[in-house]
């Protein structure tokens, strides 16, 4: 008997609001470089109320994410969170697709940038993140490769990507502001922020 070879997923937990070239870049360079076959962008759900600054609704957040990823049949979109009522939490998220996904022929991973990394060791249940997937840790401008506590290191693969300025934040900004975010998301998601008014108040 042949076997399959394994197929090789990712999820990309964010907020993508909105999506840019940053989050694309190092989804297309990490395919690359770890092999991938597939990476899914997981948008968060967002408690409406419970944050402090506005953010965009979840139907935008995966419009964008669509146009963003069209085209690209390694780059696929889950809206396994962002339609659920209540938070979810990446362990949550992560069981969901191994419960999904046969485990003898995927191996899960989830990709992270080194803001996020550095959080790693408060997010709840790291120890079963860690056993559920391996985490692929890419760099980011402005944040120093953190220090994962000894017990996750093992599981933490860093990954080399384009090095690229470039945040969410920073792009609500510059919109709220009467500034063009052009080349800074690609120029569908461009063209629906301004064709939907998003980010125009900061
Ligand atoms: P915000 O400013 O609203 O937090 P963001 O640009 O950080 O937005 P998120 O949706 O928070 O985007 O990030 C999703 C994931 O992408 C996180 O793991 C984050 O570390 C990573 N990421 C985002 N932008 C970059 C970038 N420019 N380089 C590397 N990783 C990035
Ligand atoms: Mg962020």
């Amino acid at each position: 008997m042949t076997e399959r070879p394994r197929r090789r997923i990712a999820l990309f937990g964010g907020t993508f609001d909105p999506v840019h070239i940053g989050h694309l870049c190092v989804a297309e360079s990490v395919r690359q470089s770890a092999a991938l076959d597939r990476i899914l962008f997981v948008p968060t759900h967002i408690h409406p109320v419970k944050t402090r600054e506005r953010i965009a609704a979840p139907g935008h957040r995966l419009a964008m994410l669509r146009l963003a990823i069209a085209g690209n049949p390694a780059l696929d979109l889950s809206d396994a969170e962002v339609n659920r009522s209540e938070v979810s939490y990446t362990v949550d998220t992560l069981r969901h697709f191994r419960a999904t996904l046969p485990a003898d022929e995927v191996d899960l991973f989830f990709l992270m940038g080194a803001d996020n990394l550095g959080e790693f060791g408060t997010w709840r249940e790291p120890e079963a993140i860690v056993s559920l997937c391996r985490i692929l840790a890419v760099g980011r401008p402005g944040h120093a490769a953190p220090d994962v506590p000894e017990r996750f290191r093992e599981a933490v693969d860093r990954v080399e990507a384009p090095s690229l300025d470039i945040s969410s934040t920073g792009i609500r900004e510059q919109v709220s502001q009467g500034r063009s975010v052009r080349y800074l998301v690609p120029d569908p998601v461009w063209r629906y922020i301004a064709a939907e008014g998003l980010y125009r108040e900061g």
